[in-house]
């Protein structure tokens, strides 16, 4: 076999199909955010050709925690005093106070028994549902068809027979459980908030289902914790039923802006994983410091309703104003807003112009991320982003998709009435 044409020739053919991903490589000033410094590529050369200065629209960094100054100390100082790797596995002297310290912390937060922490939440899950689902003999898995990767990968891997049900319908989810034997065992695996979306999920509503028949509960609340329900624990709390999801998965990179993933629940659960799971266990820990950060992190986080108010109140206001534009998003009531582009083509021209005519760097997303023929402009905003911000943005992408309406139909009445609550907001934070 010829191994590099045979390479070479499925990255063409994905460029052929449009779908092959630019990076755009970043450098986020602590002190300017959202202004972004981007490396522009010459694509003739394929080499850095210029820096611009961009407002980044498109970081999962929900709550700006990457720059926390308090945050930013725990890790400088914890590094100072304890050097920077963990030195080995969880099982081999990578256990270090702080990675207990995190997870009584995690397991606290989300009013649960136990939690484990993985390097990432991609892990957490493929490695996590792997092995439940390899371990529980005669498993059936019913998996929402909008669920990320590292849920499908999971499941996929484990080999265990699993039904697709349509994104968050939960009738379709019924349907589906009834035709399976009561007493055979099942594993419901579901995403509080689909980031690709920006919907939320009826979260007890699927405890319900689970209960009726005979059910295990899967929910990936990555996109949700440090925002939704008390303390920002996540849709579940929101929905009163924390306690009642069998594994919750979070991530410790978005909302509390570090890295690593979790999953929490009741101690016999978190025991079985922590003892089964080769993701959790044949790896290097994370490092001190960042675990310490991401406790100092979550402990803020907790505290900051009135970020968590800012960042929904600024959604919206830009939601408002698109739909005075007429502008084509998936509506929902999170702080993620999809803009609907269709094509790869489409969205990748409409990045591209948003960044060269109006320093707007909002990422192209297309599949195999979502499905072929939905490609969009997936919006995200922080605390950081002011309403002149947001004002920009809904001007820019009015000029880009070529809308007919003029964005003079701004809501004033809106905007003034955000802008004396948030500063009422900073006033008393
Ligand atoms: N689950 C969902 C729904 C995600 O969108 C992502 C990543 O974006 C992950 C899990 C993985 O999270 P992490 O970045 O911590 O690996």
């Amino acid at each position: 076999m010829n191994y590099k044409n045979f390479f070479k020739s499925k990255v063409q053919s994905f460029k052929n199909e449009g779908y092959y991903r630019k990076f755009l490589p970043v450098k986020r000033s602590r002190s300017t955010f959202p202004f972004t410094q981007v490396e522009l590529i010459d694509e003739k050369s394929n080499s850095p050709a210029k820096l611009e200065n961009v407002k980044i629209w498109c970081t999962n960094d929900y709550l700006n925690m990457s720059h926390n100054d308090e945050v930013v100390e725990t890790m400088i100082s914890t590094i100072k005093e304890v050097g920077t790797g963990s030195g080995g596995t969880r099982n081999i002297s990578g256990t270090t106070s702080y990675h207990v310290g995190l997870e009584k912390k995690l397991a606290q937060y989300h009013d649960r028994e136990s939690a484990l922490i993985f390097n990432s939440a991609y892990l957490a899950n493929q490695s996590s549902l792997w092995t439940i689902c390899k371990k529980i003999n005669g498993l059936q898995v019913f998996s929402d068809e909008l669920n990320h990767a590292s849920l499908i990968q999971g499941i996929k891997n484990s080999g265990a027979p699993c039904t697709i049900f349509k994104h968050n319908d939960l009738d379709d989810l019924e349907e589906k459980l009834k035709s399976i034997e009561f007493k055979t065992p099942k594993l419901i695996v579901f995403e509080s908030l689909y980031s690709m979306d920006g919907t939320i999920t009826n979260v007890a509503e699927y405890v319900r289902l689970a209960k009726k028949y005979n059910a295990l509960t899967y929910l990936d609340e990555v996109h949700a914790v440090g925002l939704y329900g008390e303390r920002g624990s996540g849709i579940a709390n929101k929905y009163g039923v924390s306690k009642e999801i069998d594994i919750i998965n979070g991530t410790l990179a978005k909302a509390f802006g570090q890295i690593g993933g979790y999953v929490a629940g009741d101690k016999y659960i978190i025991e079985f994983i922590r003892s089964f799971t080769p993701g959790f266990i044949f790896t290097t820990s994370l490092m001190p410091s960042v675990v310490a950060a991401c406790k100092k992190s979550i402990e803020i986080v907790e505290q900051s309703h009135h970020l968590r108010s800012e960042v929904l109140e600024k959604a919206a206001y830009l939601k408002k104003n698109l739909d005075n534009l007429g502008i084509n998003y998936i509506k929902g009531d999170s702080h993620i807003i999809p803009i609907i582009v269709n094509t790869a083509e489409k969205a990748q021209l409409f990045s591209q112009k948003l960044l060269d005519i109006h320093n707007i760097y909002t990422q192209p997303i297309f599949y195999p991320t979502v499905p072929k023929g939905s490609a969009r402009l997936r919006i995200t905003i922080t605390p950081k982003h002011s309403l002149l911000d947001i004002d920009h943005l809904v001007d820019s992408l009015s000029k880009v998709l070529g809308n007919k309406k003029t964005v003079h139909k701004k809501d004033k009445k809106l905007s003034n009435s955000l802008f004396s609550r948030l500063n009422a907001f900073k006033t008393a934070s």
